[in-house]
């Protein structure tokens, strides 16, 4: 497979270089030159595939011979070990559970591929390739997670000072082998001026093979549409044809890649866009302008993006045909009074603890299934993190009963190390030329 920048659709790069790469010179982003249809036998017997069954195939049809097949299958089994269930709340209710792998949310998807994608394609005899990731919390976790131990790789996370939870800064800091962490005073914008300028520097890059993690690489997207297919055989297992996916929306990555797989042949009825208050694709959803702004601070932070880097892709799947992109996506944005209402009811309902992300998707689920009275449509919630990320948001009824997965309870018998650095540059770059 081949692929574009979304800035200029004559290019073609491999997918080795679109992965390396991360982000076209043009500052584009990669998308794949033909998206295949899979076969409508895979679709309809969806429900006879396990998840890692599910995924070697769709990748094998994406990326056709860029890695071969034995080489795939090996990845896909290593990167994609554990569950993404779908479990039912009510009638037509369903919550995707994406939280079940290390880091306890859905990005150890993408980081876990990409990272092996990367060690796969780094050669022999090759420069050890050095990744610089800002994080605001959930990133981090999931790409030092997805890169601890992985050969001739080594990862540096730069985070803001006392901005993640707990359990984040232990992900970020307990690692050790190939991962460093750097606790920046400052905030995650200032966390990702430092990275941005650290890939435009001569004398680093003379020294050093620098590549990024962030959200917008390609090898991040595509193990993403995994779940959305396996999602649904799960519902063809309870007798639903029909589905409807609730997506939280943040940088808007993983609805993006639910929207690969619909082009792929899934069927989707519908796809809710669910933002808090950073409605930048909501409102351009309503009024058909996209006016990107500065993001403002949520409780639900990891969707706090004012300027979704992702919304070019999905334009472009649809080839600026929009009325047919404002039929297949409903947009719905809520306060942060309206996610803890949220969070108050799903657990009130359910006796169900869903984190401040999931919350509003739940919230948009049900607004829209008042809204459109659909029957017969299983309407499926995403969940993107563990409760226990967030411990702050819940208030102390609820907080008593969020359980502590076995992941933490390891976390917390090991030693932090991170290392305190300003915001300025020049200390930045300084700490990566001396530490070799
Ligand atoms: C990253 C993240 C999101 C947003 O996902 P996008 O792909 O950026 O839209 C939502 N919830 C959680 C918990 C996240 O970590």
């Amino acid at each position: 497979m081949k692929f574009y920048s979304t800035n200029n659709t004559d290019l073609r790069v491999s997918f080795k270089e679109a992965v390396f790469n991360s982000m076209p010179q043009d500052k584009g982003l990669y998308m794949p030159v033909e998206i295949p249809r899979l076969d409508d036998k895979f679709i309809n017997n969806l429900d006879g595939y396990t998840l890692p069954e599910i995924a070697f195939y769709v990748a094998q049809n994406l990326l056709g011979d860029d890695i071969p097949a034995d080489d795939l299958q090996a990845i896909i089994e290593d990167a994609i070990n554990f569950y993404a269930p779908i479990v039912k709340l009510e009638d037509d209710v369903y919550v995707l559970e994406l939280f079940h792998g290390p880091s306890l949310a859905f990005k150890d998807f993408g980081a876990r591929f990409m990272s092996r994608v990367m060690s796969y394609f780094l050669e022999e005899g090759e420069k050890q390739l050095d990744v610089l990731v800002a994080t605001s919390g959930d990133t981090g976790g999931a790409v030092a997670l997805g890169f601890l131990g992985v050969p001739n790789t080594r990862v540096t996370i730069l985070y803001p000072k006392g901005k993640v939870s707990e359990i984040q800064e232990l992900q970020l800091t307990t690692n050790g082998q190939n991962i460093r962490a750097l606790e920046i005073d400052g905030t995650f914008d200032d966390c990702q001026a430092l990275v941005k300028q650290a890939f435009t520097d001569i004398e680093l890059n003379a020294k050093y093979r620098l590549t990024s993690a962030n959200s917008i690489n390609i090898a991040r997207l595509i193990p993403q549409t995994f779940y959305y297919f396996n999602a649904y055989a799960q519902a063809l297992k309870q007798g639903k044809t029909k589905v409807v996916f609730s997506v939280p929306s943040g940088n808007f990555g993983n609805i993006g890649a639910g929207l690969l797989a619909w082009k792929m042949g899934l069927p989707v009825q519908q796809f809710i866009a669910a933002t808090n208050a950073n409605d930048t694709v909501p409102q351009f959803l309503k009024h058909g302008v996209f006016e990107p702004k500065p993001s403002v601070a949520t409780i639900s932070n990891a969707m706090d993006v004012g300027n979704p880097s992702n919304w070019i892709r999905i334009a472009n799947l649809f080839k600026e045909d929009m009325s047919e992109l404002n039929k297949l996506i409903a947009g719905y944005s809520f306060t942060d009074d309206e996610t803890s209402a949220a969070i108050q009811a799903i657990y009130d309902r359910y006796k169900y603890i869903a984190c401040p992300h999931t919350a509003i998707a739940w919230q948009a689920l049900k607004d829209y299934q008042q809204d459109l009275h659909v029957d017969d449509t299983a309407g499926i919630f995403l969940s993107t993190a563990h409760p226990c990320k967030f411990p702050d948001v819940f208030p102390s009824e609820i907080a008593a009963h969020v359980e502590q997965p076995e992941q933490v309870a390891s976390l917390q018998a090991k030693q932090k190390h991170t290392v305190a650095l300003g915001k300025d540059f020049d200390g930045f770059k300084d700490f990566l030329l001396k530490n070799i």
